[in-house]
């Protein structure tokens, strides 16, 4: 199974003309989860993979440069006559939000399904799930993971047949974890032609924070670890004042955690990408600072690393969407 996320806005709370507020996509699949919605998201998602196909939309919190653009997409969505329902779901307060900013949002033609979460498990899906952890930032906010499921062990089909399975649909029973009987009479178990199951991969989003512990424990073992690096450390007194992180206190997190790739984004414009990149590299080797748009492939981890691959992917293939055309 496919997953990538496409960075769509890798800004701080100002943007900058090459990067745009907060917003990511997980796409597993045909699913397609939005992980906040920071002006200008409906437009980066237009540039490259489109807009029509969202099915949930996750925010970590109700900071402007996390939401202000969802009235766009919701208002698009309508005009390009959406019938499916579109999940929101975020913090506490995420409800009376709504209802307050119900003259700016306006009524979508779809149904809008919102929910809030402050911890746990929010949403089980086929193959995978979507938990929250509260994060420290000074009004209600999550972090956001995303977790498949393990998968079966590796099949070896010349122990089967060393075992006297013919190949054919008694293979396909012992991948689904059924025992299978011989044409001699003999019980053949799964675990006997297959090895032990493998982990699926892992997500996380922590939105804007501080560093905790708990947010160590809900990253452990992280595939991706995309994480706030707002400040280098000659400015962490304001990381502190503002309750976000340093791209060495990211990195710190991501080194606890065991993560396999630290992703370093909400970045201030006051500071240059490549010394954030160079800042947490120090502590842990594995970061990478995406541009807006950047497309990051997630393999299963025992097929590859994450791949980081340019912007420059949308136009030079057929990336290019032609929704913004059809409204
Ligand atoms: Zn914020």
């Amino acid at each position: 199974m496919d997953l990538s996320i496409v960075f769509l806005g890798t800004a701080g709370a100002v943007p900058t003309i090459k990067r745009g507020p907060s917003s990511l996509l997980i796409i597993r699949g045909g699913d397609r989860i939005l992980v906040d919605c920071g002006e200008g998201t409906q437009r980066q998602l237009m540039r490259s993979v489109g807009i029509s196909r969202i099915g949930k939309v996750l925010l970590t919190h109700l900071h402007g440069d996390h939401y202000l653009g969802l009235p766009g997409l919701l208002k698009t969505l309508s005009l390009q006559g959406r019938e499916t329902p579109l999940e929101i779901i975020g913090p506490p307060g995420l409800e009376e939000f709504f209802r307050v900013a119900h003259p700016i949002f306006g009524r979508p033609q779809f149904p809008l399904e919102l929910r809030e979460v402050s911890a746990g498990t929010a949403s089980e899906e086929d193959g995978y799930r979507l938990c929250a952890q509260r994060t420290d930032h000074g009004i209600p906010s999550v972090a956001w993971s995303f977790q498949e499921e393990e998968r079966p062990g590796r099949f070896h089909p010349d122990k089967a047949i060393e075992l006297g399975v013919e190949p054919g649909p008694d293979f396909g029973r012992l991948q689904r974890g059924e025992n299978v009987v011989t044409s001699g009479g003999k019980e053949v178990a799964p675990a006997e032609v297959m090895d032990g199951s493998r982990p699926g991969r892992k997500i996380v989003v922590t939105g804007d924070t501080r560093p905790m512990d708990e947010l160590e424990a809900f990253a452990e073992g992280a595939t991706v670890l995309v994480h706030d690096a707002t400040f280098v450390t000659a400015e962490s007194d304001r990381a502190v004042e503002t309750k976000h992180s340093t791209a060495k206190e990211a990195a710190i997190t991501a080194s606890r955690a065991g993560a396999g790739l630290l992703v370093l984004t909400h970045l201030s414009s006051r500071h240059n990408p490549r010394l954030v990149q160079k800042e947490a590299a120090r502590l842990f080797p594995e970061s990478v600072v995406p541009d807006d748009l950047d497309y990051l492939v997630v393999p299963y981890p025992d097929k590859g690393r994450p791949d980081l691959s340019s912007g420059r992917y949308w136009t030079e293939s057929a990336g290019w969407s032609a929704e913004c055309e059809q409204v």
